[in-house]
C-alpha cells in the first residue's frame, strides 16, 4: 500500500492563466544559487528551484579508472545523476534506476559541448549530481548546478550551460512547470542551451504541441535559459566580492 496517494487538483491552469502555485503562465519558480561550498570538490554548485534542493559536485581532471576507459586525446567525461532515497514523497530506493541511468546520460550530453575536452588528454572529468529534494525539472536543475560546478572548478569551457524546462497545460504554453503540471500538464520539454552561441544542447519533448505552441515554447524557453544564465553569471562571481573581515581579541 503507498503511504502517499496524490491527489489530480481539479485545474491545473484557471481561464485567467492563473496556476496551482499562483503562478501566470510566463513566470519561473524562485531560484536560488550557490557555488563552491563542498571544500573536497574541485567545484561545486547546489540549486534550490521551487522545491528542489540538488548538489553537484566536479572532480578533475583527474587520472582514469578503470584505465581501458582513457581517451588519449581527450578528457572523459562521466556524469552521475541519483535521488537520495529522502528526495520523494515516498521513499525512493537508494542506488541507480532506469530513470537516473537516462538522466545520467542526458545531463552528460547536456554538458559535453560546453568542455574544452582536448585541453585534458588521458584524464577524466567526473560530475556528480545529488538531487536531496525533488519538485519536477531535476534535470535542468542539475545541469544548471554541474555548469557552474565545473566552471568553479576551472575546466575551460566554452560557455556555461543553463536550462529550463517548458510545457503545456490545455492552451497555455507554461514556463517551468511544477509537480502538479509535471504529473498532469499536457507537454513537458526539458532545454539547456550552451550560452553565447545559445546552440541547444538539451530538448525532450513528451506530449503533443502544436507547431505553433512548439515555437512558442521554444522561445519561452530560451528566454527563461538567459535569465538563469545571468544568475549563473553572478552567482559565480559572488565569492570573489566577499570582504572578509576578523576582529582581533588583543
Ligand atoms: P524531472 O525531475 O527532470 O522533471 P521527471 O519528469 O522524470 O524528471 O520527474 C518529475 C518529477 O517526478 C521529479 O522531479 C520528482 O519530483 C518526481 N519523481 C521522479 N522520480 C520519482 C520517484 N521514483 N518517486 C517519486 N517521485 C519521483
Amino acid at each position: 500500500m503507498p503511504l502517499y496517494i496524490e491527489k489530480k487538483p481539479e485545474v491545473l491552469i484557471t481561464e485567467e492563466g492563473i496556476r496551482t502555485d499562483g503562478r501566470k503562465p510566463r513566470e519561473l519558480r524562485p531560484v536560488r544559487m550557490t557555488v563552491g561550498i563542498l571544500d573536497k570538490a574541485d567545484g561545486s554548485a547546489f540549486i534550490e528551484w521551487g522545491g528542489n534542493r540538488i548538489l553537484a559536485a566536479v572532480f578533475g581532471p583527474r587520472e582514469v579508472h578503470p584505465k581501458h576507459l582513457v581517451l588519449p586525446d581527450k578528457a572523459l567525461i562521466r556524469a552521475r545523476y541519483n535521488m537520495a532515497p529522502f528526495s520523494t514523497p515516498e521513499r525512493k530506493r537508494p542506488g541507480p534506476d532506469r530513470r537516473s541511468i537516462e538522466l545520467s546520460k542526458v545531463i552528460r550530453e547536456a554538458l559535453r559541448p560546453a568542455i574544452f575536452v582536448e585541453n585534458y588528454p588521458g584524464s577524466v572529468i567526473d560530475i556528480f549530481i545529488e538531487v536531496l529534494r525533488s519538485d519536477a525539472g531535476t534535470r535542468v536543475a542539475g545541469v544548471n548546478a554541474a555548469s557552474m560546478a565545473l566552471a568553479n572548478a576551472g575546466i575551460a569551457m566554452k560557455g556555461l550551460v543553463a536550462a529550463c524546462a517548458v510545457g503545456r497545460v490545455g492552451d497555455f504554453v507554461i514556463c517551468d512547470p511544477n509537480h502538479d503540471e509535471d504529473m498532469w500538464g499536457d507537454a513537458d520539454m526539458p532545454m539547456a542551451m550552451l550560452m553565447e552561441s545559445e546552440e541547444i544542447t538539451l530538448l525532450q519533448t513528451d506530449g503533443p504541441m502544436t507547431e505553433s505552441q512548439f515555437k512558442e515554447a521554444l522561445e519561452l524557453g530560451r528566454n527563461a535559459i538567459r535569465f538563469l544564465y545571468e544568475m549563473q553569471k553572478e552567482a559565480l562571481k559572488r565569492p570573489y566580492q566577499v570582504i572578509e573581515r576578523s576582529v582581533r581579541g588583543d
